[in-house]
This record gives C-alpha cells, sequence and structure tokens, in this order.
C-alpha cells in the first residue's frame, strides 16, 4: 500500500480523503492556497505545502506547482477529489508520467466520458439508454434546427465539455433555439475553453437517479446502487438520497447490471457515477462522471462500504474488496448540502465562523471543514458542510434529519440549513413527488 499521499484538493473533501488515508495507516501531504493557510484539511495533515494565491488557476489548478509538492514530500499517489482537476485528463496523464499514480480512472477514460458526445456514443454502443438527442455535435445553426426538427421541441442546448450545469440552454421554438444556441456556446466557451454544444430532448418531469460503480483493475465491477439527485437548483444538486423511491428491486438490478456491463466493456477500473434521467419507467443515459462524488456518503451508509478507501485500494493494484452478491441495501440515507448562502437569495456568504456546533446521535455523520473562529474565504465553491443521516427507513430517516437540521448551529454566515428545513417539511418531499425541477418551483413559488 501506499506510505504517503498528496491530497489534490480543499475543504470537506480533502478531510475526507485525509481520514480515509489515516484509518489505512498512510501519511498525508495537504496542498493549499494562501487562503487556506488555516484550513482544517492542512491543520491535520501530516505535511503541507503551500502552492499559490488564492485563485484556483493559481493554487488549486496550479498542476507544476502541485507537481513540486508531491516531489519534494516524496508522496507516491495524487488523490484529486471532486472538481478541480479530478476530471482533468491531461493532469492524471501528467501525474502518471512523473511517476506518481493517480487515485482515479486512466486519462483515456477520463477524456472520453469528459466529452459528452463521445460519452453518449461510447456508453449507447455499450448497451446503455440514452437521451434522445442531435447524432453528435452541431456546427451550425441550419444542423441545430435541423437537428431540433427531428429530436421535437423543447430540446436542451447542451455544452459537449459540460460540468456544473454549466452551458445549459432550454429552447421550447426555433425562435428560441435561435438565441439559445450562441447563448450556450459563449457560456461554455468562457467556462470550458470549447464551444461545441449538442442538443438533447428536454424532459419534462424526470427524476435524476444515478448508479454508484466501483471496478478495479482486474476486471471486477460493482454496482453500489442508486441515489436520487432531483432536488436541484440551477442544475446543481441541493439534497440527495439512497436508495431511490421510485424504483424496486428488480429494476435497480436490472440498471445497476447494465452499468456494470458498460463500464466492464470499456474498461474502466476506479469508482464512478452513471447519471440518468428517470421519467415514465425508462431510464435515459445523461452522463458518467469519472471520481468520487459530493454526494457518495449516502451509498456508504446504505452500503457500510468506505468508497473513498476503495479508490485508493484500486489505485495501488488491489481486488475490491466486495463482491455484488455481499452487497446488500441497508435502510435509507439522505444528503443535505449546506452551503454559505443566503438561502433566499442564494448569495455567498463567506465570514468569519463565530460558532459551530454540530449535531450527533446515532446514525448521524457531519462532513465538513468548518471550525469556530474559522473564516470561510470568498474564493471558493460556497459548499461547507454536508449532514448525512441514516434510518431503518426513509421515515426514521426524515425524523432524525427534522432533528439534526434543529441541531446544527452555523454562527457568522448564512447557510442554506433553512431552506432544508422548509423542503423537508413539504408534503411532497415526505411522499418522495418531486421531479428534477420541483425545488425550484418551491424557490420561485410557483409549486
Ligand atoms: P452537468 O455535467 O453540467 O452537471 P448533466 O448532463 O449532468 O450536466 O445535467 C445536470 C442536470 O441538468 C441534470 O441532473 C438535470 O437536472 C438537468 N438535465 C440534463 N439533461 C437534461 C434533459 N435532457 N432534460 C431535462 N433536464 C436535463
Amino acid at each position: 500500500m501506499f506510505e504517503k499521499v498528496l491530497i489534490a484538493n480543499r475543504g470537506e473533501i480533502a478531510l475526507r480523503i485525509h481520514r480515509a488515508c489515516k484509518e489505512m495507516g498512510i501519511a498525508t501531504v495537504a496542498v493549499h492556497s494562501t487562503a487556506d493557510a488555516d484550513a482544517m484539511h492542512v491543520r491535520l495533515a501530516d505535511e503541507s505545502v503551500c502552492i499559490g494565491p488564492p485563485a484556483v488557476r493559481d493554487s488549486y489548478l496550479n498542476v507544476p506547482a502541485i507537481l513540486s509538492a508531491a516531489t519534494v514530500t516524496n508522496a507516491e499517489a495524487i488523490h484529486p477529489g471532486y472538481g478541480l482537476l479530478s476530471e482533468n485528463a491531461s493532469f492524471a496523464e501528467i501525474v502518471t508520467e512523473h511517476g506518481f499514480k493517480f487515485i482515479g480512472p486512466r486519462a483515456k477514460h477520463i477524456a472520453m466520458m469528459g466529452d459528452k458526445v463521445v460519452a453518449k456514443r461510447v456508453i449507447a454502443e455499450a448497451g446503455v439508454p440514452v437521451v434522445p438527442g442531435s447524432d453528435g455535435p452541431v456546427d451550425d445553426m441550419d444542423a441545430a434546427i435541423r437537428a431540433a426538427d427531428e429530436v421535437g421541441y423543447p430540446v436542451l442546448v447542451k455544452a459537449s465539455a459540460g460540468g456544473g450545469g454549466r452551458g445549459m440552454k432550454v429552447a421550447r421554438d426555433e425562435r428560441e433555439l435561435r438565441h439559445a444556441i450562441p447563448a450556450a456556446r459563449t457560456e461554455a466557451l468562457a467556462a470550458f475553453g470549447n464551444g461545441e454544444v449538442y442538443l438533447e430532448r428536454y424532459l419534462d418531469r424526470p427524476r435524476h437517479i444515478e448508479v454508484q460503480i466501483l471496478a478495479d483493475e482486474h476486471g471486477n465491477v460493482v454496482h453500489l446502487f442508486e441515489r436520487d439527485c432531483s432536488l436541484q437548483r440551477n442544475h446543481q444538486k441541493i439534497l440527495e438520497e439512497a436508495p431511490a423511491l421510485v424504483l424496486d428491486d428488480a429494476a435497480r438490478h436490472r440498471i445497476g447490471e447494465i452499468c456494470c456491463e458498460a463500464v466492464r466493456k470499456i474498461g474502466y477500473a476506479s469508482a464512478g457515477t452513471v447519471e440518468f434521467l428517470y421519467e415514465d419507467g425508462e431510464f435515459f443515459f445523461i452522463e458518467m462522471n469519472t471520481r468520487i462524488q459530493v454526494e457518495h456518503p449516502v451509498t456508504e451508509a446504505i452500503c457500510g462500504l468506505d468508497i473513498v478507501r476503495e479508490t485508493i485500494r484500486i489505485a495501488d493494484g488491489d481486488k475490491l474488496s466486495v463482491r455484488q452478491e455481499d452487497l446488500a441495501i441497508n435502510g435509507h440515507a439522505i444528503e443535505c448540502r449546506i452551503n454559505a448562502e443566503n438561502p433566499e437569495t442564494f448569495a455567498p456568504s463567506p465570514g468569519r465562523i463565530t460558532e459551530f456546533h454540530t449535531p450527533g446521535g446515532l446514525g448521524v455523520r457531519v462532513d465538513s471543514a468548518l471550525y469556530s473562529g474559522y473564516v470561510v474565504p470568498p474564493y471558493y465553491d460556497s459548499l461547507v458542510a454536508k449532514l448525512i443521516v441514516h434510518g431503518a427507513n426513509r421515515e426514521e430517516c426524515i425524523m432524525r434529519l427534522r432533528r439534526s437540521l434543529e441541531e446544527m448551529v452555523v454562527g457568522g454566515i448564512e447557510t442554506t440549513i433553512p431552506l432544508h428545513q422548509r423542503l423537508i417539511a413539504e408534503p411532497d418531499f415526505a411522499t418522495g413527488s418531486y421531479d428534477i425541477h420541483w425545488l425550484e418551483r418551491l424557490v420561485a413559488g410557483t409549486k
């Protein structure tokens, strides 16, 4: 096993990776920007290296600085976490070329899934149903109009290099499409340096259901069932749960098997998530994420497995520690993403934490890098804590979530805790009657 791992990330996920390493007897190296000198992941890691000023392009995306940090500390492997460099194929390649192990899939699989047009084609060829749409990217307006006529309105214009919900525009008719195409291209170019776009049928009331996969370098693949991540705002997940209420065991095993088969066919190794929209009993693939996800703890809760530990073991060449027949769903789990934001306007709310109290008790987990006196910097993602609760069933889980949200105190900044309290009190949430647009209707008061 590796003796030392460098964690190329910050915040709660850096801490999460640090914890998995320590439990495996692995020493950790934190890297950080000047703004994160006092961050929890830096305090707890065995060693730390400052890699640049606050802006991510100068620090957490600064590949030469990260490689230098790995070299001077003698780290053997680099864990990228999520976001930042985690889905950057050239980073994975450079890390490997420099003699370090990249804790994630091979560069070619990151590149394959990072281009969503390619991903859809490869996945469709591997036997997975995909959202109907244009046959590849649409190069000009005439091609876009022809493709939209074939797909049928409304259509969604999406960026081939997309991520984080950016570069996505709905068009309900040709007139809207004429605006949506250049708008999506401009947004995609600014966000990803690649303005290529494609079209998909816009589904009106789907749920977002994703399957967690683990695959090793020896051809073993398992699925850890699914998560329902339909509660979103601006195409960004807010609350996730596992298992999905709308699937019965037969549907669950069928889609899990389809995903395992596809992953086996392409020779993928590491953790991965196959994302679907689910409407009227049908699954439609949208993308595959080639990294650990923010919402992985809900799966850990129902499966009793440490997914980060598995990613480290897989990178070290070990076989998966579980077989499909060993895996079963135990109870129900829900995760609330707690952001440093105003719960109504969603304006960012960085600043000093004056008070921090986390809920506890049976079935309660808080993944957060906050502490009392810590200053949430204004430069980074607004996610500051994840509250994950587990119960014997969904009802128990919701009751536990309600009391945990009441117990939790984050003083000094505004957070989305009140939004979570409001949404879990809704009758539609209790009955599980929601789709990917439900939360936006609730927030807009049009529900
Ligand atoms: P990103 O990589 O930017 O996160 P995804 O393809 O994963 O983009 O989509 C993010 C979210 O956008 C989905 O969870 C869903 O809410 C919405 N979405 C994506 N494709 C469609 C579609 N064809 N119809 C309706 N909503 C969609």
